[in-house]
């Protein structure tokens, strides 16, 4: 099977196994997505979202996020860990959202990747799943893990993994494959002890076994 063919078989059959893979973090508008994502780096989401009703009950707007003290900021966003460099990137994010973007959250990558704290993979989670557009796919720990596993990259940069995928699966859905494989990686195919006996992708998977 070529790295294409195991891409279609993918696009199919991933989409039945998890009908309902979502982001799973909790958001209700764009501001709040991009916040929650900035978290959620090196935390699971089950702790972003412990944490998010009380800040996003606390600021409302790019406005208060770009106002809130450091100080204040930091203790309420603590448990999600880095919690300086975090408030550091949501209140400097939040003053460019303010100050050159009229306080609306862009819908483009460029601008997005601007924005400080914010990569492609924070961009590709907002625009994805706040905005509906396909501008790329968001490759974190788990779709790269699942990525090699799958034989669809011999990549390790999340940048090249990414430039891969896109080449193997059609844009519409691009943030549906990384819901996929984000699920498919918390649930099946975990990093430790994968369990490749009951995995429903076993006879298309080359590291079946072997992982
Ligand atoms: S067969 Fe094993 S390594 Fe391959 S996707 Fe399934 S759980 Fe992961």
């Amino acid at each position: 099977m070529t790295r294409t063919e195991r891409a279609q078989e993918l696009a199919r059959r991933l989409p039945r196994i998890y009908p309902t893979a979502h982001c799973e973090l909790d958001f209700s508008n764009p501001l709040e997505l991009l916040v929650a994502t900035i978290l959620s780096a090196q935390c699971t989401d089950k702790r972003v979202n412990m944490v998010t009703p009380a800040l996003f009950a606390r600021c409302r707007t790019a406005r208060e996020y770009a106002e809130i003290p450091q100080e204040e900021l930091e203790g309420i966003i603590r448990t999600t860990g880095f919690f300086r460099s975090k408030a550091t990137s949501i209140r400097g994010a939040a003053r460019d959202i303010v100050a050159k973007h009229s306080g609306e959250v862009p819908r483009t990558m460029l601008e997005l990747i601007e924005l400080p704290g914010v990569g492609r993979k924070t961009a590709n989670v907002v625009l994805g799943n706040a905005f509906g557009i396909n501008d790329g796919v968001v490759v974190d720990t788990h779709v790269t893990r699942l990525s090699l596993r799958l034989g669809l990259t011999r990549q390790k940069n999340p940048v090249k993994i990414e430039a891969d995928l896109v080449k193997l699966f059609p844009r519409e859905v691009w943030t549906l494959l990384s819901h996929w494989l984000i699920f498919h990686g918390r649930r099946r195919c975990v990093a430790r002890k994968p369990d490749c006996p009951g995995c429903e992708l076993r006879d298309i998977c080359p590291s079946a076994d072997r992982a």
